[in-house]
């Protein structure tokens, strides 16, 4: 340990090289010995852990040095009335919200008293879009032209690099001498985000071949990934999913404590224009809560919270209550690759009966997808409720504080 510490410390051995001269285990002890020394730092519970440490460091996470834990929750059960998931579940949030789950619980339980929510995926697509410059507008609307014309061999191409991938469509976008090829795909049970990637540029190798392009970036940003952007809104992006319950006037007083007309009022009021004023691109109350705790708990990329942010809640007006809906226009989750093969996101994720990959190529990160978008719903359900009975500051002294 000493010795290779000095090494650290010379400069004779890189921080990352170390897994390269030693076990896995020893690597990450050492260069966490290394950075208590140079820091004065003790890391006596970061080097505490039980999840192979090999695989998160091989696959997951360079420069290791240990692991950070968030408590793990439920909430639930709740119904799910999906074409993938059907049933009930205990849905597993790794927060450090106080008061987050018991919110997310009381909307559950509404939720499955109503007899659960209804879900359904509308599309299922990741993208990914290359920058190419052209030499003119004339040269930039030409290479569009080849792509529209050669779709079916970049498809061709997109299958030669993967088994589970699939090619559903190409969008092309113009401006000035910058070419957009907006490229989606099937991606079975993975989030997609490597699989599109590898064949992306793949596939931009023969553009760039056949029309003079010149490959600027793998991604030009109108993916898009990580970012804020309307596009994802309007086109979708991973899986677009809607989950909706109808509740009557009587649950509304009774789990709630208030009634249809203020639910509307709140989701009108501040969901939607509100939002709309504050100039958002998302239109709900905290869906990126709920995805983030079931993205930590589940492995999902959590950058990806951005996207699925851009939620929006709805509150109709019905005989006797209200049907309440939230639609993801672009949710990113997989039950395969990623953080999703980590042992305690494993778990997590066979806890919801989709671990790994389904028997249907895909059917398991859509039960993900319907899953998460009802306890969205829950979540959206109890907060506007809180609002509408002004239970909102009392839940945050009692069990936030
Ligand atoms: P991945 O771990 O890179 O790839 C999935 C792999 O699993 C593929 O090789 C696929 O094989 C295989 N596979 C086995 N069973 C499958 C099934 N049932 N369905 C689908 N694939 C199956 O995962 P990914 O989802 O593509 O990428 C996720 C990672 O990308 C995350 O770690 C994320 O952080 C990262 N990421 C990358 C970028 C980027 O630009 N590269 C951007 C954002 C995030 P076949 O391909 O042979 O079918």
């Amino acid at each position: 340990m000493e010795d290779y510490i000095g090494k650290l410390k010379d400069g004779t051995i890189k921080i990352h090289a170390l897994e390269n001269e030693m076990p896995v285990e020893e690597a990450v002890s050492v260069r966490r010995a290394f950075i208590e020394e140079e820091t004065g730092c003790k890391f006596e519970k970061v080097s505490g852990f039980t999840i192979d440490i090999e695989r998160a460091a091989r696959k997951n996470c360079e420069n290791m040095i240990g692991t950070v834990q968030i408590p793990l929750g439920i909430a639930g059960k709740l119904k799910v009335n999906g074409e993938y998931a059907d049933s009930e579940y205990y849905i597993p949030l790794a927060t450090t919200e106080g008061a987050l789950i018991a919110s997310i619980n009381r909307g559950c339980k509404a939720i499955t008293k109503a007899g659960g929510a209804d879900v359904r995926i509308q599309r299922d697509g990741m993208t990914r879009a290359p920058v190419f410059s052209a030499r003119d507008v004339i040269h930039a609307g030409n290479i569009i032209k080849w792509i529209d014309a050669n779709t079916e061999t970049l498809k061709e191409i997109a299958q030669s690099t993967t088994s589970h991938g699939k090619l559903t469509g190409i969008t092309c976008f113009l401006t000035g001498t910058n070419v957009y090829v907006r490229i989606e795909f099937f991606t079975g049970d993975a989030m997609g985000m490597n699989m599109v990637t590898i064949a992306s540029e793949k596939i931009s190798e023969k553009i760039c071949e056949e029309t003079g392009a010149v490959l600027v970036a793998l991604s030009g940003n109108m993916c898009t990934d990580k970012k804020p952007a309307a596009i994802n809104l309007i086109l979708g992006r991973g899986k677009t999913v809607s989950a909706g319950v109808f509740l009557s006037d009587d649950m509304i007083k009774e789990v709630f404590k208030t009634d249809a007309k203020t639910l509307m009022e709140v989701n009108n009021r501040k969901n939607l224009v509100g939002s709309a004023r504050a100039g958002a691109l998302g239109f709900n109350a905290h869906a990126a809560n709920v995805i983030a705790a079931i993205f930590l708990a589940c492995g999902q990329d959590p950058a990806h919270v951005v996207e699925g942010s851009n939620t929006i809640t709805t509150v109709d007006q019905m005989e006797k209550g209200v049907y309440v809906s939230v639609t993801l226009p672009s949710l990113q989750v997989g039950t395969v690759g990623g953080g999703t093969g980590l042992d305690t996101q494993r778990e997590c994720l066979s806890l919801l009966g989709c671990s790994g990959g389904g028997e249907v190529s895909g059917n398991n990160s859509r039960k993900l997808a319907e899953i998460i978008a009802s306890a969205v719903l829950a979540g959206e359900l109890s907060l506007i409720g809180a609002l509408g009975a002004g239970h909102l500051a009392r839940a945050h002294k009692t069990l936030g504080r």
